[in-house]
């Protein structure tokens, strides 16, 4: 899951796989405003960037391997001009990490051009390419969005959206997709909304992103979600909503309010900050702590340590500090210096620990290697306890929906007991967040969320688990 070009994650979170905008302005200069855009995007993905435009004509293309502003770099945009843009920031799970699989994805089919980006997994994916392999489709990348391609080239006699009516019976499972034509954009959601997409306005067009954030780094204006199951399209007449498919109860993905998501978006009706803290005060009222300081591992505990210093009365402080810059070049620590590996990233602030009983506060444990070492680390900075809070339930199933989790045997609370885990990371105390409580910060819309990660219960049919390892924390 963690490798070299990972630069923003510690090597044990989940991971996000892509962030995908597009905007809709003639007059404007697209190209640049979605590079802007895909900026406030790049947490979703740091493994490839692109940007397709479109001028009427022809629909031009600039995408490789990186960061965003190591893609498009000096003169490389020049030659991107047009009225309508999409662009897509990727981590690779499905398909290798590789420049074919880069998105957008550009064709030349029957109708003309098209471009794609796609945020999300298809779970039936092995079979759509067997149908259309067997029907004379090629495919040139080993992507899932490759088969959405295959699926609106075969079914657009009519129009786009009749196209995307139809895949959308076809296609299981999570997309949050972004099409342009020569001359106009689209945006589509999957029935159960698994991965967020909204929509917003500027002076002189419309600008359609996975967060909010993206709007308004853009400088535009907030108008709504994309819905589950709708398909909205944008042109010189201004914006068409048709309900693609009939939406079954919405099942955002709750981990995106959790971990992914940046804390300034507000994503189907809930603003990420605001919930972060939310689940500290759930947690500080579920498992009070007789403790000193309240710390975040920082930067995805801080908002819900902060919650929990508030409802508890316990003073919030930062204990640990974030190194912000360690980039792509970063190498890796062989085997023998693993150790720093996690002291690059974070250090200890002496000063603050010594002798103190500490609550520490992160967002997930998934295979428990990194909550390992940082409770060392701040056991030789001198705290006298260790209490690990941890703002979610623990994570027991992989996730089929474009996260990163890791299979299931790597999973440390799908494969032992809490006292266990505690042990085995060396805390006074461990605290997972209830999926009740949890779930009851988001009521009424309690059940709008899918929690498979906790709870096993998948809202569509997914693929079997790999075969199960031995699970080590090492
Ligand atoms: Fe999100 Fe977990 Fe559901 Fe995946 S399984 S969509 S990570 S809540």
């Amino acid at each position: 899951m963690f490798n070299e070009v990972s630069p923003f994650v510690l090597p044990d979170k989940p991971v996000e796989e892509c962030g995908v905008f597009g905007i809709y302005g003639p007059g404007l200069d697209v190209a640049r405003l979605t590079y802007y855009g895909l900026y406030a995007l790049q947490h979703r993905g740091q493994e490839s960037a692109g940007i397709a435009v479109a001028d009427g004509r022809h629909v031009e293309l600039k995408k490789g391997m990186g960061l965003v502003p190591e893609v498009f770099t000096g003169h490389s945009m020049d030659r991107l001009t047009g009225h309508v843009a999409i662009g897509h920031v990727r981590y690779s799970t499905t398909g290798a990490s590789q420049p074919l699989n880069a998105q957008p994805l550009v064709f030349r089919y029957a109708k003309g051009m098209l471009g794609l980006a796609h945020n999300g997994n298809l779970t039936n994916v092995a079979e759509l390419k067997s149908m259309l392999a067997s029907t004379g489709s090629v495919f040139q990348s080993s992507t899932d969005s490759e088969v959405l391609v295959n699926l609106i080239a075969r079914y657009n006699a009519n129009s786009l959206e009749e196209a995307l009516m139809k895949c959308m019976i076809d296609v299981k499972g999570a997309y949050s997709l972004l099409i342009i034509t020569e001359q106009n954009l689209y945006a589509a959601r999957d029935p159960h909304g698994f991965r967020p997409l909204c929509l917003g306005r500027l002076a002189d067009g419309y600008v359609v992103a996975s967060e909010s954030c993206a709007l308004t780094t853009v400088g535009a204006a907030f108008i709504r979600d994309v819905e589950p199951g709708e398909i909205i399209r944008i042109d010189q007449n201004g914006i068409t909503s048709t309900q693609g498919i009939k939406a079954p109860s919405p099942a955002h993905c709750i981990f995106e309010y959790i971990y992914f998501a940046r804390p300034d978006s507000t994503m189907d009706g809930f603003n990420v900050n605001r919930v972060r803290r939310e689940m500290g005060r759930q947690l500080a009222r579920e498992y009070p702590v007789d403790a000193d300081i309240v710390i975040p591992v920082p930067d995805s505990g801080i908002a819900a340590a902060r919650g929990y210093a508030e409802e508890s009365g316990i003073p919030f402080e930062e204990g640990l500090m974030k190194n912000r810059y360690i980039g792509r070049t970063f190498i890796q620590p062989t085997q023998q210096m693993r150790e720093i590996g996690v002291r690059l990233k974070l250090s200890p602030i002496r000063e603050v620990l010594n002798g103190k009983r500490v609550v520490l506060v992160d967002d997930s444990i998934v295979r428990g290697t990194t909550s390992q070492k940082i409770v060392a680390m701040l056991r030789e900075a001198g705290a006298r306890e260790v209490h690990l809070c941890i703002s979610s339930p623990p994570v027991i199933r992989s996730c089929y929906f474009g996260i990163d989790t890791s299979d299931e045997h790597e999973l440390i609370a799908a494969q032992q007991p809490l006292e266990e885990i505690r042990r085995m990371i060396n805390a006074d105390g461990l605290h997972y967040l209830s999926l009740e409580g949890l779930l009851g910060l988001f009521n009424p819309r309690s059940d709008h969320f899918c929690t498979a990660c906790f709870d096993g219960r998948y809202p569509v049919e997914v693929p079997k688990p790999k075969e199960s390892g031995k699970f080590s924390l090492e």
